[in-house]
């Protein structure tokens, strides 16, 4: 099939025409977080041509997600694949003519600046501000446009950032909400419209900015509530601070933050799991670590990750880089214990 036929909907929309469809077709973008938004952003983004998506995502599919991240099924779940293997999969047979790069990876300082390295725009999929910040900062620090979006039960927010034009999230939001007074998809849940409304404005935006319109983009902070029937669209004119120290005094201090002297764990939300990073990157042979550690329980290795479940109901899930999941416990200590036990560091 020609890209004449698989574009002529989109081209024939007079804001867009062949001239658009040109600049899609040559655009880059980084999506981080293909869970439920990046989902859907990666999805409209993928049939509208966009040249090169990378996709990065440091989870791997499970049941619960299936009722809201679209581009996952029971196979994929079933079989523990990385997100960000299975979107690629899945978006590779619905768009051919397109260069998909997935990452099993978890943004951090140490990667940040090599897995967005030439993306044209960032859309946060994530599900934490500790991310969303480093890619403000990110953002900023390069010049790079990236669009917020977030949602919990039956609401949503997003934002578009244009260094040097919009507000950054840090003048928005110059700390990141204290942990437990905001509701999460753990004590909130979520509801799977709101996702779809989220992620298509963010996608709506993303192809106005890449074609290069940026009049057309809503300048807000667009705050719905597919429950209540509330649309605002918080008008984020002046909003800009002088002194905000990402965007008005050029600070990076998440993107530039030293290397942590010890592990560092993360809670994923909702998942009774806890991510255990390694103080060092590092490169694994996984075939050989499931020898070394055939008595620590039964193993499956795949070309991703090697799973081994644990008694207590624990199953521990290792990438090459070092990283872990500790599944069945939501408890930093244990998972920090469990990934010394079996890695000893
Ligand atoms: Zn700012």
């Amino acid at each position: 099939m020609g890209a004449d036929a698989r574009y002529a909907r989109q081209v024939r929309y007079p804001a867009i025409g062949e001239h658009g469809q040109a600049r899609l077709l040559a655009a880059s973008v980084a999506i981080v977080g293909v869970g439920a938004l990046g989902c859907v952003t990666a999805n409209h983004l993928t049939r509208a041509g966009i040249g090169k998506l990378t996709l990065i995502d440091r989870d791997i599919v499970d049941r619960s997600n299936l009722q809201r991240q679209m581009l996952y099924d029971e196979s994929d779940a079933d079989a523990g694949m990385p997100k960000a293997i299975a979107a690629a999969n899945r978006l590779k047979a619905i768009n051919g003519d397109i260069e998909i790069y997935p990452h099993v990876a978890d943004l951090s300082s140490f990667n940040a600046e090599m897995l967005l390295a030439g993306a044209d725009l960032v859309i946060d999929g994530s599900d934490n501000f500790g991310v969303r910040y480093l890619i403000n900062e990110y953002s900023v620090k390069l010049g790079v446009p990236w669009i917020y979006g977030g949602a919990v039960g039956a609401s949503g927010m997003t934002l578009t950032v244009i260094p040097g034009s919009t507000p950054c999230l840090c003048c928005l939001f110059p700390e990141p909400p204290p942990g437990g007074t905001l509701d999460t998809c753990e004590t909130a849940g979520v509801l799977s419209p709101i996702i779809d409304t989220i992620a298509s404005v963010q996608a709506m935006e993303a192809i106005k900015l890449l074609i290069g319109q940026p009049e057309a983009l809503h300048g807000s902070l667009m705050q719905i509530d597919l429950w209540q029937h509330q649309w605002h669209s918080l008008s984020v004119d002046g909003a800009r601070k002088p002194n905000c120290p990402v965007c008005g005094l050029r600070r990076f201090d998440a993107l530039d933050g030293d290397a942590p002297l010890e592990a560092m764990t993360a809670s994923l939300c909702g998942r009774n799991t806890v991510q255990v990073t390694p103080s060092r990157q590092l490169t694994l042979d996984l075939g050989t670590l499931q020898n070394r550690l055939v008595k620590a329980g039964r193993s499956e290795l795949n070309p991703y990750s090697l799973r081994l479940h644990l008694p207590d109901g624990i199953s521990f899930l290792l990438f090459a880089d070092g990283r872990a999941l500790v599944m069945g416990t939501d408890e930093p200590m244990i998972a920090r214990r469990v990934y010394a036990d079996l890695m000893g560091e």
